[in-house]
């Protein structure tokens, strides 16, 4: 038995033959000689218009599939083709060095590629992953080879070992076929693992280079949950491993089925399970997973991917469609949250030393009345006899809640003196994902309806280390002290004044962490649609006295490792 060690990129037990997936562009046949520039070019814009049509297809399989936030990668390797510096420097490649189409393709997409991937950051060396596999599918129409289908006619159940996988790759594998994946390289946030978890298959990834040696066919083992792998196993280890995959199994059967009830606790405490989402499709998706409401419409993805800023009319229609979708269920939209990771090409935010202490979210929209005062007409619009509710993001003043609310009071203000309908009792809620917020929040609370608790970026704010960098990641874990006891200190203060508190951000998916914001008194969890029936079987599986003990105990401790070790003794955190 054989033992790799790599990153646990997606929960579960995964149990069969290895499948090595190593795809090489075929493109033996190269002409030879000097090559004809004119005849070149001609062939490579033949190549970029088939391109893009493929794209445009894989585009709205993937959709249909995954949602349209993970399926716009598809969207960016469009803009690729696109791209004028990178097309010059391919058509420099002909002209000037008399290469063929594919070799000037490959070496002008390989000089960006190095160079992406010279930033040292995860979210560049995703890019980088990105131009090579539009690379790689220019030269394979270039090279008339069909696009690779082994991945797509998949007959048997198999676990995928690859270097990486593509954004293509993932897209046509036939995915009933699929038990799990190993990569040797990539990180928890690399495209394989957010698909992963996507679609619910156990993943174990960044494993290094070794993990191509195992044999085709090889009997394997995911541990998804551990990070990792197990060649030719004994049969004493396989057994076991097979017990706890059908035991899970069996468990996320009655969990889901148990879903559709609302979420309270074993005494009668109700709290709200919601979902985060970005579209319509991932709102049906939440539903289905027994979501009560969504917490959290994050509505940048709809300005991502594009020239310009989708019109109040687009907006529209949009949330319009997502709020046809929930009903009359509770739907928080996020005003733009822009900047720092997520930027916008067209908006010229301009380079920043620090973006993520820079002009983004509310900053920005605060600036740009010609973005929010559109946005906040296009949601207003969409709430006529829905339950549309409204959430700033990046609140760090009282001033900056009070000018959003002057800038929304302008805009309703306007629609009722045209005449244009919308719900006048809209809910309005902040984000508190600043320290400064979270400290202030018994000044806040009287302003709004409600809170939520945007860990992602408190965390990050309060340890002082960047969300995206994998070298600080050990600073950030939501069961620090520090992070506790501003959510204990948030909820008070709103509680005090009678408003409630929700929270979007990863911790409130995170199993670990569900007993204490429960017993902190949490009064909604919104998260990845997934996990939903999880989370609403373990609060269903303690009583409200119960958490508050467990959220006291925790909050005495003085590190992340003490509140985990204390879970542990409880038999809540991973041995
Ligand atoms: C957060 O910061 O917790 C959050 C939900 O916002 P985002 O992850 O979009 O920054
Ligand atoms: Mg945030």
């Amino acid at each position: 038995m054989k033992t790799y060690q790599g990153l646990a990129a997606s929960g579960g037990i995964a149990i069969g033959p290895a499948y090595i997936y190593l795809p090489e562009v075929q493109c033996a046949q190269l002409p030879c000689g000097p090559v004809e520039p004119a005849a070149e070019l001609a062939r490579l814009e033949r190549a970029i218009v088939e391109a893009q049509k493929q794209l445009a297809a894989i585009y709205e399989k993937s959709v249909a599939e995954v949602g349209e936030e993970a399926a716009a990668i598809f969207l960016a390797h469009q803009e690729f083709l696109s791209d004028p510096e990178l097309l010059a420097e391919v058509k420099r490649q002909i002209q000037e060095q008399h290469a063929p189409a594919e070799t000037a393709v490959e070496t002008a997409f390989e000089i960006y590629a190095q160079q992406l991937e010279a930033l040292e950051d995860a979210y560049y060396q995703e890019r980088a992953l990105d131009l090579r596999d539009v690379s790689r599918r220019l030269r394979r129409i270039l090279a008339g080879v069909q696009d690779q289908e082994t991945l797509t006619n998949l007959t048997s159940p198999v676990i995928i070992i690859a270097r990486d996988l593509t954004p293509s790759d993932t897209a046509q594998m036939n995915k009933r076929m699929v038990l799990g994946f190993c990569t040797a390289t990539g990180g928890l946030t690399s495209h394989t693992a957010i698909i992963a978890r996507i679609l619910g298959i156990p993943a174990v990834v960044g494993i290094g280079e070794d993990i191509l040696n195992v044999q085709p066919g090889a009997p394997l083992i995911v541990d998804g949950h551990e990070g990792i792998v197990l060649e030719n196993a004994d049969e004493d280890t396989m057994t076991k491993y097979k017990k706890q995959r059908d035991a899970e199994a069996e468990r996320q059967r009655k969990e889901k089925a148990a879903a559709h009830k609302p979420a309270a606790t074993a005494d009668g405490h109700r709290v709200e399970v919601v979902a985060n989402i970005a579209d319509a499709a991932s709102a049906q998706i939440a539903l289905d997973f027994g979501a009560e409401g969504v917490g959290l419409f994050r509505t940048e993805y709809l300005f991502l991917n594009r020239q310009s800023v989708p019109t109040e009319e687009e907006q529209y229609r949009d949330y319009r469609a997502v709020a046809d979708v929930l009903g009359n269920r509770p739907l928080i939209i996020r005003t733009l949250d822009i900047g720092g990771d997520k930027q916008l090409p067209y908006l010229n935010i301009g380079q920043e030393a620090n973006p993520f202490l820079g002009w983004r979210a509310i900053r920005l929209c605060l600036d740009n009345p010609h973005i929010f005062e559109p946005q906040l007409r296009a949601i207003l619009r969409a709430s006529v006899e829905r339950n549309v509710q409204i959430m700033f993001p990046m609140i760090a003043t009282l001033e900056e809640v009070q000018r959003a609310k002057e800038v929304l009071a302008r805009v309703q203000a306007q629609l009722a003196q045209e005449g244009v309908p919308f719900d006048p009792h809209t809910q309005i809620g902040i984000m508190v994902e600043v320290p400064s917020a979270a400290l202030i929040a018994d000044i806040l609370a009287p302003e709004v309806d409600f809170f939520s608790i945007g860990t992602n970026d408190l965390i990050q704010y309060t340890m002082a280390c960047d969300r995206v960098n994998e070298k600080v990641a050990y600073l950030y874990d939501p069961l620090h002290p520090a992070v506790l006891r501003l959510i204990q200190h948030v909820i008070q203060a709103a509680h005090r004044v009678g408003k409630w508190v929700g929270m979007c951000g990863e911790m409130a998916g995170d199993l670990e962490a569900i007993p204490i914001l429960l017993g902190l008194g949490l009064d909604e969890f919104s998260m990845n649609a997934p996990t939903i029936p999880a989370a609403k079987s373990l609060i269903a599986s303690l009583t409200l006295p119960q958490a508050q003990e467990i959220a006291q105990t925790a909050l005495s401790k003085r590190t992340a490792e003490e509140v985990r070790d204390y879970l542990r003794s409880l038999g809540l955190a991973q041995q």
